[in-house]
C-alpha cells in the first residue's frame, strides 16, 4: 500500500495512516517569531501553528512519551515530541503549550553551551540565538519534561578522532547528570551525522537510545540507536521545497516509514 507522505510533518492528516504503523519522533528546533536575518527558515516554527500541531494530537488521543518508549511494544497511540539544540524560545513558548496540552518532551542539549548560543551555525553565518542556561534548564525539568544530550559542542562526530568523539558523548552526558541531577540516557546526533562506529561510541558512554535525522517511524524492530524522526515545520511552498518533492518521490519515503530494517 502507498500513501502520500509529505517530506515534513506540519498536520496530522496525511500522517494519521503511516503513525498506526510505529511511534513518530517529530524533530523541531526553534519556536516563535523569526529573526529577519534568518538562513535556514525551516527551523522556526510559529507559536500559532505548534499549538495547533498540539491540539491535533491531542484530540486524536496521542500521548507524549520518553525515546525509549517508543521502541517497545505498547497499545495507545505514542508520539515523542524532541527539540534540538536547546533554544530559549523552547522554554518561553513551546513550554506553557506543551503543559495545556498535557505533552511530555525531550530537549536535546549542547552541554557546553548552556547560557550561550548556537556558535556553530553563526560559523557558517546563521542569525544567532540563545540557548537555555542551567536555571531555564532547571525550569523545564521541574515542569516535568525531560532532557537529552546533544554532544558538548554540537560536533560533526564522524569528523573527530574517536577519542574525540567519545569525550563528546561521555563528558556532555557526565556534564548534565552532574548539573542536574537526573540521568541522561538519550543521545541525538549533531547534524543527523553518525555511522555505525559513533553509534558504538554512544552504546559505550552508556546512552539507551540515540536519534538521527533519518525519515520513518519506530517500532521494536529499529536500532535504538538509529531512531527515526520526522521533521515538523509549516508548509514551504517555496522553490526549492517544490523541487525537493520531485526529486525525492513520496514513495520512497513512505517505504522508509513503514519497513523499520530488520536487525
Ligand atoms: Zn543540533
Amino acid at each position: 500500500m502507498w500513501l502520500e507522505l509529505p517530506a515534513f510533518y506540519h498536520r496530522l492528516r496525511p500522517f494519521a495512516a503511516a503513525f498506526a504503523h510505529g511511534v513518530p519522533m517529530l524533530m523541531y528546533h526553534k519556536l516563535g517569531p523569526r529573526p529577519p536575518q534568518v538562513r535556514l527558515k525551516g527551523l522556526y516554527l510559529s507559536a500559532r501553528l505548534f499549538e495547533r500541531q498540539l491540539n491535533e494530537l491531542s484530540a486524536a488521543g496521542f500521548v507524549g512519551v520518553a525515546p525509549s518508549s517508543a521502541l517497545v511494544a505498547g497499545s495507545g497511540r505514542r508520539i515523542v515530541l524532541s527539540f534540538d539544540d536547546g533554544y530559549q524560545n523552547l522554554l518561553r513558548y513551546g513550554l506553557p503549550l506543551l503543559e495545556r496540552y498535557r505533552f511530555s518532551a525531550i530537549v536535546y542539549l549542547v552541554a557546553a553551551r548552556l547560557g550561550g548560543h548556537n556558535d556553530w551555525d553563526i560559523a557558517e553565518g546563521e542569525a544567532p540565538e540563545t540557548l537555555m542556561d542551567a536555571a531555564q534548564v532547571r525550569e523545564w525539568l521541574a515542569a516535568g519534561q525531560r532532557i537529552g544530550s546533544h554532544g558538548l559542542t554540537h560536533a560533526r562526530l564522524t569528523r573527530l578522532t574517536p577519542a574525540a568523539a567519545r569525550e563528546e558523548m561521555m563528558a556532555s552526558r557526565k556534564r548534565l547528570e552532574d548539573l542536574f541531577g537526573v540521568e541522561v540516557a538519550d543521545f541525538c546526533y549533531p547534524y543527523g551525522d553518525w555511522d555505525r562506529a559513533v553509534a558504538d561510541g554512544v552504546i559505550a558512554a552508556g546512552y539507551r537510545t540515540a536519534c538521527t535525522t533519518g525519515f520513518g517511524l519506530n517500532t521494536p524492530a529499529t536500532d535504538p540507536f538509529a531512531m527515526k524522526r520526522i521533521m515538523a515545520r509549516y508548509r514551504s511552498w517555496s522553490p526549492w521545497a517544490l523541487r525537493r518533492r520531485q526529486r525525492f518521490p513520496v514513495e520512497d519515503r513512505v517505504c522508509t516509514a513503514l519497513q523499520p530494517p530488520l536487525e
